[in-house]
């Protein structure tokens, strides 16, 4: 079966449009959504809805998750407080009953878990081989290969006695859509973070997403280049603060 896993959407319809386009390509056969429809972003009805009609497992983010109850927000700097303030009157009542009965995690039969931050604790973060360490060693559910988002930087961790991260690179720059291919070694159990969609931070504006095949175990990291500036200029206009508009710029 062949997967198409996003994260960390966070109400950029232009970024989500030009993913689906790209992953239909593909011919995926099950879509996978880890979180964060919402949060940043000026489109979050449209996004909500637009992950509904196209995405078979959808998970619980952190700013879904204060976006319909604002005490989660009290850890968020200044700008995402603000957005998420904003995103709860926008938000139409299906789309906030919608997002209360999202589940924090799913793990299929084959060994896959989908979970937003790490297999360890929901919202916690990986970023580095230590805290990968860590959620493989604690995670909730057993696992082989858990997708996460959440750092909004794509990342690979393989167990091989120790976790260690592997190197992502792409074979196209920036402004065109870029690849990395993967194979998960047999017996080998693994952390795939598969990027931002909405608000990449690894200093590359492209919306990230992965594909899995899950009987080759083979998978790509997909960059794909979006309306930056139409994205731009909604959030503007929503009168949201200049730092989130700023770094879909430079994708920081
Ligand atoms: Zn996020």
């Amino acid at each position: 079966m062949k997967l198409g896993i996003v994260s960390d959407i966070h109400a950029n319809l232009e970024a989500i449009d030009a993913v689906l386009t790209d992953m239909n390509l593909h011919k995926v056969d099950k879509k996978v959504c880890l979180g964060d429809i919402v949060g940043y972003g000026a489109s979050p009805n449209e996004c909500i809805e637009t992950i509904i009609s196209n995405f078979n497992y959808i998970v619980m983010g952190n700013h879904d998750e204060a976006s319909i109850d604002l005490d989660r927000s009290l850890g968020f700097n200044l700008a995402a407080k603000e957005a998420i303030q904003w995103t709860a009157k926008q938000l139409a009542p299906d789309n906030k009953e919608y997002l209360r009965n999202l589940e924090y995690g799913y793990s299929t039969d084959e060994g896959l878990l989908f979970v937003h931050g790490s297999p360890n604790e929901p919202f916690d973060y990986i970023f580095s081989d230590r805290e990968a360490q860590i959620a493989f060693q604690t995670a909730i559910s057993d696992f082989e290969i858990a997708f996460v988002g959440h750092t909004h930087t794509p990342g690979m961790w393989f167990l091989e006695g120790k976790a260690k991260q592997q190197p992502i690179r792409y074979d196209k720059p920036d402004g065109e859509i870029g690849k990395l291919e993967f194979r998960i070694p047999e017996g080998t159990k693994a952390i795939i973070n598969v990027g931002s969609v909405g608000q990449p931070r690894d200093y590359d504006t492209r919306a990230s997403y992965v594909i899995y095949d899950t009987e080759t175990r083979q998978g790509t990291f997909v960059r794909v280049p979006y309306s930056k500036d139409i994205t731009i200029g909604k959030i503007k206009r929503a009168g949201l603060p200049y730092s989130l508009w700023h770094r879909l710029m430079y994708g920081q």
